[in-house]
């Protein structure tokens, strides 16, 4: 089994709160890692390691920060192999998924090393005696609280975009994936200086330490539950939070369309990765014209994606799915395909399709973190987009359209970061949005994240007066 350190000040040591956890393998529960938690003075002693190399750090030539990351970024993708087991021994994540999405990161850590060293403030049009500028400076110490469902990605851009400007860090990985967390800063912080990145381990409470502590920035991605504590507790210390939390991703299908290319497009959104994405395809408004061959098709592709995903992160996730499915047959919901665990070892759930799905269901209604795709049937793309639009989140949106006016009228109306139009998936590399309502706060993403985090200082340099 393998056993988590934590990283304070460049020196390795065991979490000292006494606690340990254990992740087993979610597809036959043989045990993955241990992880001693993190004390609060762990957490305490690493966010002072991170502020007293911040200055060193800060003053650090941003060109050799950026060449820092790339050999970084180097010694990721030379240890993606092992990296991509830890990970899918940890969460589940079929191996070569695993090694795209680190490959994700490493990418994701390039772009960062290249963006870092030209991001840039801007002169003012001043007093000609007088230079005026716009600079922009590294906040400080960052905390980077990750998720596990994609741990390698998602932490790389943060780490990459805060590191890069001159801030110095705290790392919290998920309790779910301990050792891929580990493993990552084990592979990064040899090309850093001590302090500059530092790590801690543990679950929710380590993670609230850190959030309450003297830190600039905290950055969450997560739960929205989490991201609501952790601005609080920003809101405490004046730390700026920023946030990317759960979605209630709709997808609207438009009379119209071909329903078995819909019924494609439906199951890639909701069934890659297991369901465990934040824009997976959450619920789904299909045009009452086209219901029926849609739902046929829809239940064929869940049964077609049954060999293709890996199981949940771990069984507690699998139970709130599975009652989150329960609750919705109880209430009405006819299941076409799947809908329930089956017997066994490790955290299996089926790619499922639920009909006549009404907006009042969990499965609706909240964030369903599994391959669950909830169909209700609408009869107009007005019903459809009113009903999309009514969630307590707003991070994505797809609408299958045939019609241009249609698409049109949603990318304006749906109030969301993203809009996406006849495809689920598949952006252009740099996009980033606004995640709205419980969706969370802030870039997370994309070069914008290097303006979250810096902060600008605005300088007005006149002569002194003639004569001193
Ligand atoms: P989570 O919020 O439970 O955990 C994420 C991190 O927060 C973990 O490191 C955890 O230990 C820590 N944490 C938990 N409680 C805390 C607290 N009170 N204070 C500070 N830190 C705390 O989320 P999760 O279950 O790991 O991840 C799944 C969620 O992440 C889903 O909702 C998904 O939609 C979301 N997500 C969002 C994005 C995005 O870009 N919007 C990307 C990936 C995942």
């Amino acid at each position: 089994m393998l056993e988590t350190a934590q990283l304070v000040a460049g020196t390795w040591s065991s979490g000292g709160a006494g606690r340990d956890l254990i992740v087993v393998n979610p597809r036959d529960d043989s045990p993955v890692t241990r992880l001693p938690c993190s004390s609060p003075e762990d957490v305490a002693l690493a966010v002072r390691a991170a502020r007293a190399a911040a200055p060193g750090w800060a003053a650090t030539a941003a060109a050799e920060r950026g060449a820092t990351l790339h050999a970084a970024a180097a010694a990721v993708e030379a240890g993606a192999g092992e990296l991509a087991e830890i990970m899918s021994a940890e969460m589940g994540k079929p191996a070569g998924e695993a090694r795209d999405s680190i490959a994700a990161g490493v990418g994701t850590l390039r772009q960062y090393a290249e963006l870092g060293p030209v991001h840039r403030g801007r002169a003012l049009a001043g007093d000609a005696a007088a230079t005026d500028l716009m600079a922009v400076e590294p906040r400080g110490v960052v905390a980077v609280i990750t998720p596990w469902n994609d741990p390698v990605a998602v932490a790389c851009g943060l780490l990459g975009a805060a590191l890069v400007t001159g801030n110095t860090v705290v790392h919290k990985p998920s309790e779910r994936t301990p050792a891929t967390g580990w493993r990552l800063v084990q592979l990064l912080a040899p090309h850093l200086p001590d302090g500059v990145l530092n790590l801690v381990n543990g679950d929710g409470p380590v993670g609230a330490a850190l959030a309450a502590s003297t830190v600039d920035v905290v950055a969450h991605v997560g739960a929205t539950t989490t991201g609501r504590a952790i601005a609080a507790a920003c809101a405490r210390t004046g730390a700026k939070a920023l946030l990317e939390n759960g979605g209630s991703d709709p997808l609207i299908i438009d009379a119209g369309v071909d329903p078995r290319w819909a019924a494609t497009q439906a199951a890639l959104g909701a069934f890659a990765n297991a369901g465990q994405i934040c824009v997976s395809v959450e619920r789904i408004y299909a045009h009452r014209a086209l219901a029926e061959p849609f739902l046929e098709a829809l239940a064929d592709e869940a049964a077609r994606w049954r060999s293709r995903i890996g199981p949940l992160v771990d069984r507690r996730l699998r139970d709130t799915v599975d009652e989150q499915v329960q609750l919705a047959v109880k209430a009405g919901a006819t299941v076409l395909r799947g809908g329930s665990a089956p017997a066994g070892p490790g955290a299996w759930y089926p790619p499922t399709v639920l009909a006549e799905c009404t907006d009042d269901m969990a499965v609706m209604r909240k964030e369903t973190f599994g391959p669950v795709a909830p169909v209700a049937e609408v009869d107009s793309f007005e019903e459809a987009l009113g009903r999309a639009a009514d969630s307590p989140y707003g991070l994505a949106a797809t609408v299958l359209t045939r019609s241009m006016s249609h698409a049109q009228r949603a990318w304006r109306s749906l109030p969301v970061g993203t809009v996406k139009v006849n495809a689920v998936f598949g952006g252009a590399p740099g996009g980033a949005a606004h995640p709205r309502r419980g969706s969370g706060q802030g870039f997370g993403y994309g070069p914008e994240l290097l303006d979250e985090m810096t902060a600008t200082k605005v300088v007005h340099l006149s002569a002194p007066p003639t004569g001193w």
